[in-house]
């Protein structure tokens, strides 16, 4: 099927994608509308791929060559243990962890330079609604405005209004716990002692009821230190999480910041507290997590792509995986097909089922890293393997699925 214009609601790593892909596919014009009026590129967190993803995500074209990466190749588990161990703590377990750490910033702006030039991309474009009209689908932007396209893609995130007209009432569901989350400038290590940041590694930093990890990353203006914490929040349940959202720099409630700085000083090994505390405030975001799989992928003319799709909770390291692999899948199903309708049918088949599987173990992930958090502490390393296992229950690994088992 060559042809046709495609409207791609947001702009971010899957509307990136999915435009390019379109447009290459054949799409006569495809128009990217991004409600944002400022410099993406300055979400400045970090992110890690699974190197098999990457792989064969450079091979179908989703990962454009040339973006910064910071390679991985190890999972340290790490516990405060007072009696025993010095101020970094005692590592308990270590794994492989075959990954390359990004910072999204500079993974946004590989995706958006290694755009067709064909495909425009318009800033400050925030949809309202989108809506069927028989022969294609409409976009409402907010100035009231109603354009006509013979598809839309929804690639915009976990708040989607693409996926409100495809499945309505489907929601993300708040897993009854928040993420901090932090990056700093890897310089503000030096004097710090110890062993600073291990550089091939993730540091996880496990304590009752919650983990943190720990890894280094590229950055704009050199490498940089990236982190994320979880734990229940004070009054979890008084918390108005219910409603989808997130609390970027200056919106940390007082009462997050300081529950923060208890978790560093009660859990943490002091080195490891000390790492967290050279964050600046400004760097520093409070994100609940969420789950959630649309009940469809696809309506009509209208078709869901990344977070829009389905919310993985961070533990499972595959959001920007998943995302590219969404993007893969749309160009081949596009490329496969002779009409509209098969082309959404071929992608629903593909994706459906990755994403269902992700979620759930996602979940499993989390239970046994923050909600039911085993004793850690105590356990050899036979029973942490037993217990990862059983937190995989058959997966063949974190970081999302292979498109070609
Ligand atoms: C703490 C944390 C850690 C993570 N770590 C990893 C990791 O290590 N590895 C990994 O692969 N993934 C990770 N992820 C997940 C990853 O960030 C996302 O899954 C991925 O970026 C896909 O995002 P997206 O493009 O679908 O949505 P988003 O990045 O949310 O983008 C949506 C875009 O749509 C725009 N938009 C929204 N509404 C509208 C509208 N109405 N009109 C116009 N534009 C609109 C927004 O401004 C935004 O630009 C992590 C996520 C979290 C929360």
């Amino acid at each position: 099927m060559r042809g046709g214009t495609v409207a791609v609601v947001g702009g971010s790593v899957a509307g990136c994608a999915l435009a390019s892909a379109a447009a290459r596919a054949g799409a006569d014009e495809v128009v990217v509308l991004e409600r944002t009026q400022g410099r993406l590129a300055d979400r400045g967190l970090g992110l890690c791929i699974h190197d098999g993803r990457a792989a064969e995500l450079a091979a179908t074209g989703a990962l454009p060559a040339g973006i910064a990466a910071h390679p991985l190749t190890r999972r340290r588990w790490i516990v405060r243990d007072d009696a025993a161990a010095g101020p970094a703590g005692r590592v308990f377990w270590e794994q492989p962890f075959p990954f390359h750490s990004y910072h999204w910033g500079l993974l946004w702006r590989g995706l958006r330079e290694a755009m067709p030039a064909s495909v425009v991309y318009r800033q400050g474009a925030a949809v309202t609604g989108v809506a069927d009209t028989g022969a294609g689908a409409e976009v409402r932007t907010a100035g009231g405005r109603a354009e006509p396209y013979d598809l839309v893609i929804g690639a915009d995130g976990y708040r989607s209004v693409v996926r409100e007209a495809v499945c309505p009432g489907s929601r993300p569901v708040y897993a009854g716990y928040v993420c901090w989350r932090g990056n700093l400038d890897a310089r503000r290590l030096e004097g710090l002692g110890n062993e600073g940041v291990p550089s091939d590694a993730v540091s996880t930093v496990c304590f009752p009821g919650g983990s943190c990890v720990i890894y280094p990353i590229p950055g704009p203006d050199g490498p940089r230190v990236n982190w994320v914490l979880y734990a229940t929040p004070p009054n979890s349940g008084r918390l108005p999480f219910a409603d989808p959202t997130s609390f970027p720099p200056g919106r940390v409630t007082e009462e997050l910041t300081e529950h923060l700085g208890t978790l560093l000083d009660r859990e943490f090994p002091p080195h490891w507290a000390r790492v967290l505390a050279l964050t600046e405030p400004a760097d520093t975001y409070v994100q609940p997590i969420y789950d959630l799989e649309a009940a469809r992928t696809t309506a009509r003319r209208l078709l869901l792509a990344g977070d829009a799709a389905t919310v993985v909770r961070p533990h499972n390291t595959s959001g920007v995986a998943k995302a590219l692999q969404d993007a893969s899948a749309f160009e081949e199903a596009w490329r496969g097909a002779g009409t509209w309708s098969e082309l959404l049918d071929a992608y629903r088949a593909a994706r459906g089922p990755a994403g269902r599987e992700m979620v759930a173990l996602a979940r499993r992930l989390g239970r046994g890293q923050v909600e039911q958090t085993p004793d850690w502490a105590t356990m050899n390393h036979r029973e942490v393997e037993s217990w990862w296992q059983q937190l995989l229950d058959g997966a063949a690994d974190i970081g999302g699925q292979a498109m070609r088992p």
